[in-house]
C-alpha cells in the first residue's frame, strides 16, 4: 500500500458527480504508462509475498481476549526504532516498488510493516522483493519468523501478532476491542462493530461510508450458519437488535436484512478486516505478465480451499470454511438497480459480481486461449474500451481495463481533482486498486522503474510461518513450472467462478470436485528446452505452442478434487501440480539440501491435499467441537475464544522460535502441522515428540 495522501475526501454524493472524471483521468494515465512500458524488456524475476495479522490483547488468566486498536502506535514504534532504521528498516507505507537501502552485513534488508483496513491488522513484507535463486527460497520463512519477532518487539507485553484470517468474535456482544468503544458510529451504522475498528486514515472511513451510501443501505454479510446436533432449528442470530432507531440503515434487519440460518453482519470490517496471504511476481516483460495472469487464474480456488482457516464469525461457527464471499459482500457497493432488484433508470447496467470478486478476463496473447474460455456476459464499458484502443490498446487488454472502469470510483480527495498529472498513476490505481479480484494484473508505476507485476490473491493466511512459508513457495515454483513447461491451465472463466463457490463448502479440500483443466502440457513436457540455474532465469525457453485446437471445449477439462489437482490423479486423468513442480525441479540445478527444504513444503501441501493432516479451518473446527465449554450448539463463547487464541498464539511462537511443540498439549496439532523436517536434518516440529515424518515431498 502506498503513502496516503492527506486532502479532503469528498462524501458519495460529491464523489458520484466526480467520477467520470477520475475514469477518463485514469484512462490518461493507464494509457500513457501502457505506451512507456509495453515494450519494457528482461524485468528481473522477482516475487514478494505480504503476510497480515491480527494483533490481539491476550493474557492467560483473563478470559477477555480484544482486538488490540493500537496500529497506529505499533507502527510509529517500528518506525521510530533506531536499529531497526539502521538495520535498512524503514517507515511504514513505501510507494508501490520503493525498497530501503540493502543491509550492509546481510543479504536481505529488514522486512517492511504497513497499514491495513482494521485498526487491529498489521501487513508486513519483505525488506526487498525475492529475487530468483533458489536458496533464496529459503530466506522467506526466516525473513516471516523475523517478521513476527519484530512485531511482536514492538508491542505491550499482553499483545500479540497472530496470523488468523479473522477475529472469532468480532462484533460479539460487550467488549472485543481495546479500548472499548460503542457501536453505531456515523460511519459504518453498524449495530456490532464502533467506527474506530476500522483504521482511523480518512481513506478508511470514507471508504466504508461511501460503499454504505452508494449501495443505499449497509453491506449484507449473512454466512450460513454451521448446524451443530443442539444448535436450534431455525436458528435466529441471537445479536441481531431489531429495535434500534439510531440511523435510516437501522431499519434493514426489519427489512429482512437477516434471514434465519444466517450470521448476520453488517459493517465493511467484517469483511476487510480478514488478513490473507498474497504473492506479487513481476514478470520479463508484459507478453509474459499477461501470460502468468491467465495460468494463475484457475488455481485461485484450488488454492483457497486448500488453505481454508475461516469456520468462525461473530462467535458463531459457520457453514463455510473460507473468508472469500464475505470480504466480497462487506464492500460490495452495487445499487438495487446494479444488483437486478429493480428496473434500470438513465444508464445504470447491471452488474453480476460485487468489486471483490473472482476475475472476469483472460488477457494473454497466447493462441490457446479460446474464445469459448472468455466470459460471454462481461460487462465493460464500451466508451472507455474505445479510448484504450484510439489509444494503441489490443482489444483483449482494452476489454480487461474496461470491464474494471464499469466500477465508480469510492474515495476521491477534491485536492487531486484540479490538474491532471500524467506524471502519476493515482487516478487509475484509484478505480484498479478497489477492483478486489482474486488475480490483479499490475502495471508498472508512472516512472516505470519495475516492471509488469501480477498479483495472486486468493490464499487464507496460515497460523504459522512454516505454513506461509511453503504455500508461497509453492506458488512461486508453480509460476516457474508454468513459464519453463509452458503449461495451459484454461479452462472457461465461468468456470473458475463456479469453482470459486465450491471451495466455500466445509472441507471443499475433500468434499467437493474442481473444475480443471486435464491436460496442461502443449505436447509433451518441454523440459529438455530449459536451461535453468540459480541465476538464470527460467522460462526463457518458449517451446512452439500446437496450433489451437478445435474439440469441444468440455473435452478438455473435468471435474477433480483437490488430491488430483495437487497430487496427481490415479486415473492419471491429471498429473498432478506437485509431481509437475518435481520434474521442474528435477530439470534445474537444485543442491540437495535446497531441494530437501523444498520438499518439507511440498510435503506439507500434499498432505493437506489429501488430507493425511488438517486445514486451518478442520483444526479449528475439531478444537471447538472437542473443547470442554462447547455445548454443541455453534456457540464459540468468549472463553473458548481464549483457549483457541492461546492455542494458535502458543503454535506460532513455538513455531517461529524453533522451539518444537514438545510438551504442548493441544488437541488436534498433531493433524495440522505433524512430521515436517524429518529427513533434512532440521529443526523438530513435531508435535508432542511423537511423529516421525519422513519428509519426502511425495
Ligand atoms: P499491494 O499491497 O498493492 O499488493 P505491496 O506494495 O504491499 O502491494 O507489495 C506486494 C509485494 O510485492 C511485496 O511483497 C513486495 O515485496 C513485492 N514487490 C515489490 N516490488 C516488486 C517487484 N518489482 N516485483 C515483484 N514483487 C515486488
Ligand atoms: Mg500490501
Ligand atoms: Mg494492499
Ligand atoms: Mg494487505
Ligand atoms: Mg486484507
Ligand atoms: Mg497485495
Amino acid at each position: 500500500m502506498g503513502l496516503l495522501a492527506l486532502g479532503t475526501a469528498l462524501d458519495w454524493p460529491e464523489t458520484k458527480k466526480r467520477a467520470p472524471q477520475v475514469r477518463e483521468w485514469g484512462i490518461k494515465q493507464l494509457l500513457e504508462i501502457w505506451n512507456k512500458a509495453k515494450g519494457k524488456e528482461r524485468d528481473a524475476m522477482l516475487w514478494g509475498d505480504e503476510v497480515e495479522y491480527l494483533v490481539v490483547t491476550y493474557a492467560d488468566d483473563d478470559p477477555k481476549v480484544l482486538l488490540s486498536l493500537r496500529q497506529a502506535e505499533i507502527l510509529e514504534a517500528l518506525a521510530e526504532d533506531k536499529e531497526l532504521k539502521k538495520k535498512g528498516g524503514c517507515v511504514p507505507g513505501l510507494q508501490d516498488g520503493q525498497s530501503p537501502a540493502p543491509l550492509a552485513d546481510s543479504s536481505h534488508p529488514i522486512p517492511v510493516f504497513h497499514p491495513e483496513f482494521g485498526r487491529f491488522m498489521l501487513e508486513a513484507t519483505p525488506g526487498k522483493p525475492w529475487g530468483i535463486g533458489f536458496r533464496e527460497l529459503l530466506e522467506v520463512e526466516p525473513d516471516m519468523k523475523l517478521r513476527r519477532k519484530i512485531a511482536k518487539e514492538h508491542m505491550l507485553s499482553t499483545e500479540y501478532p497472530i496470523t488468523l484470517t479473522t477475529f472469532p468474535r468480532i462484533g460479539s456482544p460487550g467488549q472485543f476491542t481495546d479500548p472499548y468503544y460503542p457501536t453505531s458510529g456515523s460511519r459504518l451504522r453498524s449495530q456490532f462493530v464502533p467506527d474506530e475498528i476500522a483504521n482511523p486514515h480518512i481513506r478508511f472511513p470514507t471508504l466504508a461510508a461511501n460503499i454504505r451510501s452508494r449501495r443505499g443501505r449497509k453491506v449484507r454479510v449473512n454466512v450460513p450458519v454451521f448446524h451443530d446436533k443442539d444448535t436450534p432449528n431455525p436458528w435466529k442470530d441471537p445479536t441481531v437488535n431489531y429495535d434500534l432507531h439510531d440511523w435510516p440503515e437501522d431499519d434493514d434487519v426489519r427489512n429482512g436484512a437477516a434471514p434465519d440460518d444466517f450470521i448476520h453482519m453488517d459493517a465493511m470490517a467484517f469483511g476487510m478486516g480478514s488478513c490473507c496471504l498474497q504473492i506479487t511476481f513481476q514478470a520479463k516483460n508484459i507478453i509474459e505478465g499477461r501470460q502468468l495472469y491467465d495460468q494463475l487464474s484457475p488455481l485461485g480456488p484450488i488454492m483457497l480451499a486448500l488453505t481454508a482457516a475461516t469456520p468462525v464469525y461473530k462467535g458463531f461457527l459457520a457453514n463455510t470454511d473460507v473468508r472469500w464471499n464475505q470480504i466480497s459482500r462487506a464492500v460490495d457497493c452495487r445499487t438495487p438497480e446494479e444488483l437486478g432488484e429493480k428496473p434500470l433508470t438513465n444508464g445504470a447496467r447491471r452488474i453480476p459480481k460485487s468489486r471483490y470478486a473472482s476475475n472476469s478476463t483472460y488477457i494473454s496473447t497466447d493462441p490457446r486461449l479460446r474464445k469459448e474460455y472468455l466470459d460471454p456476459d462481461l460487462v465493460v464499458d464500451l466508451d472507455i474500451k474505445q479510448q484504450l484502443l484510439d489509444g494503441g490498446m489490443d482489444d483483449r487488454l482494452a476489454t480487461h481495463f474496461a470491464h474494471l472502469f464499469i466500477r465508480d470510483p469510492i474515495v476521491v480527495f477534491e485536492e487531486d481533482l484540479q490538474e491532471l498529472d500524467l506524471n502519476k498513476t493515482d487516478h487509475f490505481e484509484n478505480i484498479q486498486s478497489t477492483n478486489w479480484q482474486h488475480m490483479r494484473f499490475k502495471p508498472p508505476p508512472a516512472d516505470n522503474s519495475i516492471g509488469w507485476r501480477v498479483e495472486f490473491r486468493s490464499m487464507e493466511i496460515q497460523i504459522t510461518d512454516f505454513e506461509n512459508a511453503a504455500f508461497s513457495v509453492f506458488m512461486v515454483l508453480v509460476t516457474r513450472a508454468i513459464l519453463s513447461f509452458d503449461l495451459n491451465f484454461y479452462i472457461p472463466i465461468k468456470k473458475v467462478d463456479e469453482n470459486m463457490e465450491r471451495a466455500h463448502a466445509v472441507d471443499s479440500v475433500l468434499k467437493e470436485k474442481f473444475y480443471f483443466r486435464r491436460n496442461p502440457f502443449p505436447s509433451r513436457p518441454s523440459r529438455a528446452n530449459t536451461v535453468v540455474g540459480d541465476d538464470s532465469r527460467p522460462g526463457s525457453a518458449y517451446p512452439s505452442r500446437p496450433p489451437t485446437p478445435g474439440g469441444p471445449v468440455e473435452d478438455e477439462y473435468g471435474e477433480m478434487t483437490i488430491n488430483d489437482i495437487i497430487n496427481g490423479s490415479p486415473n492419471g486423468d491429471f498429473p498432478g501440480l506437485i509431481p509437475i513442480v518435481e520434474s521442474y525441479l528435477d530439470s534445474v540445478n537444485v543442491d540437495v539440501s535446497t531441494r530437501c527444504q523444498l520438499a518439507t513444503y511440498l510435503d506439507l501441501i500434499g498432505k493437506r491435499a489429501r488430507g493425511d493432516l488438517d486445514t486451518t479451518a478442520r483444526w479449528i473446527r475439531n478444537f471447538v467441537d472437542t473443547h470442554p465449554r462447547y455445548k454443541h450448539d455453534s456457540v464459540v463463547d468468549e472463553e473458548l475464544n481464549h483457549d483457541l487464541i492461546g492455542a494458535v498464539i502458543a503454535i506460532g511462537e513455538r513455531e517461529s522460535t524453533g522451539q518444537g511443540f514438545a510438551g504442548l498439549d493441544i488437541h488436534g496439532l498433531e493433524r495440522l502441522l505433524n512430521g515436517f523436517r524429518g529427513g533434512c536434518g532440521g529443526d523438530d516440529r513435531t508435535p508432542n515428540g511423537t511423529g516421525t515424518g519422513n519428509g519426502n515431498g511425495s
